[in-house]
């Protein structure tokens, strides 16, 4: 009995997510290609605030990295660690068949993709190509027939979650691609994620990261002002927030990454809203909103107003702080 079930076990460590398939016979050596696979390096391009430490949980698991960043400071540690880093996106496809993009905009996406030195110029037919970044859902259709040309195949993962949910390994994958697909993206993004959903069709995923995205900006919002209100009113700040996150105004945004300094340790508020989430990205992840809204006739009236008041703090030199010193906004505002 106990021979058996280690048979089983073995077995099933064995058996390859990609193809589906089980070694020819229990037991032996035999192994898929596909299996082989995860000894090969893996490329990685974008090493930013959230490609870092995706990257990192990468090579905790024993994947060897080829890795690119068009700012070459942001690949230095890598290199000190002995990954391979390369000049362009072309070259790493030419050195890895698994390729994960962690980039802030479209434009950079199209780029790498796309660009006279971008992944397509040399990708291997089979290849799998997966986009994290947070990009329009309609461009990452486009790159997916771009790729689909080629042999190869592309997949949308945008996250949910965050630096520290990076750092420690727990993002929320949203998935879109072909389903036959998933189990392999998976292998890869559940190193660096805890929640790895499948969504649908090419673009699936971002739209689900971009309609999370609008809720949490106006959220965050909404928190910034519920807490700047109670503090003109005279409240502690600290009071307020515990009262909020027992009541029903609690969310994310009040529980978890409060924005008014003072209130909570570990997060962007606690440290002059520096690193994190920023204002320019969650300003750009509403513009996607917008855009998606206009083209679906789509009503987003609080959706909109978050994406000016986002627009307006850019133009006001909050571009690179944390989304969250929309509190910080507010209260330079007050006199208004
Ligand atoms: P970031 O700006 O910190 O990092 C992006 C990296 O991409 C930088 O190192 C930059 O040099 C590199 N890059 C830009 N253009 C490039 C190019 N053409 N070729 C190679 N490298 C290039 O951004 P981030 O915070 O890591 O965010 C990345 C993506 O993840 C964005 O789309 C963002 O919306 C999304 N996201 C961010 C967070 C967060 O909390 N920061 C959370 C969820 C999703």
């Amino acid at each position: 009995m106990a021979a058996s079930l280690r048979l089983r076990g073995a077995a099933s460590s064995l058996h390859c997510w990609t193809c589906r398939r089980w070694p020819a016979a229990a037991g032996l050596p035999a192994v898929c290609s596909r299996s082989m696979a995860s000894k090969t390096p893996v490329g990685f391009i974008g090493l930013g605030n959230m490609g870092n430490p995706m990257a990192k949980n990468l090579i905790k698991h024993g994947y060897p990295l080829v890795i690119y960043d068009v700012f070459p400071d942001a690949c230095k540690e890598f290199q000190d660690q002995g990954e391979q880093v390369v000049s362009s996106p072309a070259d790493v496809a030419e050195k890895a068949d698994r390729i994960i993009t962690m980039l802030p905009t479209s434009i950079n996406a199209i780029e790498v993709y796309s660009g006279a030195n971008g992944i397509l110029k040399n990708v291997k037919k089979g290849s799998l190509l997966i986009d994290s970044s947070t990009i329009d859902p309609a461009v990452a259709k486009e790159l997916a027939k771009e790729v689909e040309k080629m042999g190869a195949v592309f997949m949308d993962a945008p996250v949910s979650g965050g630096v520290g949910a990076a750092r420690s390994g727990n993002l929320t994958f949203m998935v879109g691609g072909v389903e036959e697909e998933f189990a392999a993206a998976q292998e890869l993004l559940g190193c660096m994620g805890s929640n790895v959903l499948y969504c649908g069709a090419i673009g699936t995923g971002q739209a689900a990261k971009i309609c999370n995205n609008m809720l949490l900006a106006i959220s965050m919002i909404g928190t910034a002002e519920a807490m700047n209100l109670g503090i003109r009113l005279g409240l502690d700040p600290k009071l307020l927030a515990k009262i909020l996150n027992m009541s029903s105004g609690r969310c994310w945004s009040s529980d978890t990454y409060n924005p008014v300094p003072g209130v909570m340790d570990g997060v962007p508020s606690a440290n002059n809203y520096q690193g994190g989430f920023g204002t320019t990205l969650m300003a750009k992840d509403l513009g996607l909103a917008q855009d998606s809204a206009t083209n679906t006739k789509t009503p987003i009236l609080l959706g909109s107003l978050a994406h000016q008041i986002y627009r307006m703090m850019c133009a006001k030199g909050y571009s690179k702080k944390d989304f969250s010193s929309v509190f910080q906004f507010l209260r330079e505002e007050e006199t208004l």
